[in-house]
């Protein structure tokens, strides 16, 4: 059988990096993240500017940029978690075309959750390990327990871009949720719950 090609849809804070990692690691798959991808290309020219300006405003990155990133990585991939795209209809319509999905899951979250969750989250930015001061602290405060290097904030992170973040949420991503529901392909799940309980959820979403 080939390997599942899953999307983990949800807003910002969601936990689609934490259950996508787990999940990669579950089903031997590519765990392929856009925000990522755009962090480490954030300050490359393009024809629409650099990334950075988007996302310290926490606005979407304009799709063929993020477009060329997602051909890029699933070229090759045999199965995938796809992280945080497709990010509005459009990118929804342009992957359609280039894959078949067999999971695509989204994760609710309610609103003052996101926000303390996004707010307190802190990560390496040598390994790209995701840490929560509150709710998944590294053993020593500050470092991360991988390799060591110094945890900091993302740029995005702060209490006035979050609520942007999710207002575009609303305005742009929400509509592809409604989308897949519409043609009967979403599973909803609730991502309110422990990181074990979600996964949980989405391991028998994908082998449902
Ligand atoms: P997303 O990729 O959807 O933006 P992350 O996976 O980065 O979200 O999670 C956002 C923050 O919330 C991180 O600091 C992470 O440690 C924390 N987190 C993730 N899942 C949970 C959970 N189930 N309960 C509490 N905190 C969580
Ligand atoms: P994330 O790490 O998923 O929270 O994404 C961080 C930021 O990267 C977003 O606020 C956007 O600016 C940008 N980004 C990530 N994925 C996409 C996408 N699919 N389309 C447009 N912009 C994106």
């Amino acid at each position: 059988m080939n390997q599942p090609q899953i999307i983990l849809l949800g807003p910002p804070g969601a936990g689609k990096g934490t259950q996508s990692t787990r999940l990669a690691e579950e089903y031997d798959v590519d765990h392929v993240t856009t925000g990522d991808a755009l962090r480490a290309n954030r300050d490359v020219e393009t024809d629409h500017g650099t990334p950075r300006e988007y996302m310290e405003a926490g606005e979407l990155v304009p799709d063929p940029v993020v477009n060329e990133i997602v051909v890029e990585a699933l070229a090759d991939a045999d199965g995938f978690v796809l992280d945080g795209y497709p990010r509005n209809l459009d990118q929804a319509e342009f992957l359609a075309d280039i894959v078949d999905l067999d999971t695509v899951a989204s994760l609710s979250v309610p609103e003052d959750e996101l926000v303390r969750r996004l707010t307190g989250r802190r990560i390496c930015p040598d390994c790209d390990a995701t840490y929560h001061v509150e709710f998944a602290p590294p053993a020593e405060a500050g470092s991360c327990d991988d390799c060591g290097a110094e945890l900091t904030q993302r740029d995005d992170d702060t209490e006035d871009t979050v609520r942007e973040r999710l207002r575009v949420y609303e305005e742009n991503t929400a509509p592809v949720v409604d989308h897949y529901r519409e043609t009967g392909k979403l599973t909803e799940v609730d991502g309110d719950g422990t990181p074990d309980e979600v996964f949980t959820a989405l391991r028998e979403t994908v082998e449902a």
